[in-house]
């Protein structure tokens, strides 16, 4: 199995690509790019976390960093901590929705916000070079309250705790036994939600694939339904992505979750002329919301890193990616489904309409995602140069790769950062017209 080092992290499986001298060399690399500063870590609870994280502190410590250890923490808490505790960087320890024997690194800066491509190359720069920095005075410090912080930081926002509280929402929760479970249960115990939980034990291991789509739902989709439950969560491993079961047992599908919590957070009037920032491959729902409540929508390439940079430099509202990604500035500079979970309940409350109706209201697309095979750079580059033809009657955005914006749908077509490969998205009214699209270039 291959190492996959890219703008989004180090992921491999362990013990045979992602092994400890990979690891080691790493921290050191990451203590050297800070030049010792301090760092703060969290991991999600599959096995090999802990022993990574034991090897990161050694890194560290050879650098001369101080160390802040979360223990068990969501990848949102993470960036959180490190911009409350005004450290220089943070580290999670995750592989977000991939299941084992999977794991990896996701490295941030001071604010919490991930390294972008420039800083990314900077810190890869130094762990090719091998040449470390060597400095006495590191310590591990143990720190227990970042969730707490988190939930605090959730809880001041412009949500509507007051009717979530009053409609005393029953919500089915499955935490994947992940990094998200003890933190979602908590949030939404506080905000008077009558929890089920299912899967939130960290101790026991991963019950089903993280990755929060509909295939992997279907116990919540159950217990929502013989509960008669008003909605289901899920979360990925480490917590920043969040799906919606609703109250009829259907997954209502990621890309809806960030455009319900923009249709709240949007409908509270945040003032101004407000900006919303997505990826070019977030669903045109986004486009309909951000319409119908007169604000700017700003679509950004792929990866949450450039989402966040954006979002921060125009002091936009709320951004995400439409894999149930959702960032909220006031929070933190990280995809977190605390965030969208109580942005979701507060539309619920609010509107007094049930999950399902609210969902129906938007309006409906259809997406699909497919792949081509290419064999060099070259290759890709040639076929996007193809696509780009075959597409020339349609609105053409340049930004990554080739995206062909047409009334009725668009289609996008980008270069894989991490396997030699060509993403393709295509999204329309209908499943024909968005086939048609794909089927438009790889014919
Ligand atoms: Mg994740």
């Amino acid at each position: 199995m291959t190492l996959i080092i890219s703008i989004s992290g180090v992921r491999g499986t362990v013990p045979d690509s992602l092994t400890p001298d990979v690891c080691l060399d790493l921290a050191k690399a990451f203590g050297t790019y800070l030049e010792g500063g301090t760092v703060v870590i969290g991991t999600d609870p599959r096995r090999s976390s802990e022993p990574i994280k034991g090897i990161m502190f050694a890194g560290l410590l050879s650098a001369g960093c101080k160390v802040i250890d979360l223990g068990v923490a969501p990848t949102p808490t993470v960036g959180i901590m490190t911009r409350e505790l005004a450290a220089a960087g943070g580290i999670v320890i995750t592989a977000s929705h991939n299941p084992l024997p999977w794991n990896g690194l996701k490295f941030m800066r001071g604010s919490g916000i991930f390294l972008n491509g420039a800083e990314g190359a900077d810190f890869l720069k130094i762990y090719e070079g091998k040449k470390f920095r060597r400095a006495p005075g590191g310590k591990v410090i143990g720190y227990r309250k970042g969730t707490d912080c988190h939930i605090k930081k959730v809880l001041e926002q412009q949500i509507d705790a007051v009717a979530v509280r009053q409609a005393r929402l029953k919500v089915a929760v499955d935490g994947c036994n992940g990094a998200g479970s003890e933190a979602l249960v908590k949030l939404l115990k506080k905000l008077g939600c009558r929890v089920l939980p299912l899967n939130c034990d960290i101790t026991l291991p991963f019950p089903h694939d993280p990755e929060p789509v509909a295939a992997n739902l279907g116990e919540l989709m159950e217990l929502v339904g013989k509960k008669k439950a008003d909605l289901g969560f899920a979360v990925d491993s480490d917590a920043d992505r969040l799906a919606i079961v609703s109250d009829t047992g259907e997954a209502i599908g990621e890309e809806l979750t960030l455009a319900l919590a923009a249709k709240y957070l949007l409908g509270t009037k945040p003032g101004g002329q407000p900006t919303v920032v997505v990826n070019l491959s977030t669903s045109q729902v986004m486009d309909d919301v951000c319409r119908e409540a007169g604000a700017t929508l700003v679509r950004t390439k792929v990866g949450e890193v450039n989402v966040t940079e954006e979002l921060k430099r125009l002091g936009g509202v709320i951004g995400g990616e439409g894999n149930g990604g959702v960032i909220l500035p006031g929070v933190g500079w990280n995809r977190d489904s605390l965030s969208g979970a109580a942005l979701i309940l507060s539309l619920v409350a609010g509107s007094g309409k049930k999950i399902s109706q609210l969902a129906a209201e938007l309006p409906r697309y259809e997406m699909i995602k497919t792949k081509v095979e290419c064999g060099s750079q070259a290759e890709a580059a040639a076929f996007l140069e193809k696509s780009k033809a075959v597409f020339s009657g349609g609105n053409l955005v340049l930004t990554e790769g080739v995206k062909a914006v047409y009334p009725d749908g668009w289609i996008h077509i980008r270069p894989s950062n991490t396997e030699p490969i060509v993403r393709i998205i295509a999204e329309a009214k209908t499943k024909e017209r968005a086939e048609e699209l794909i089927k438009q270039v790889s014919a």
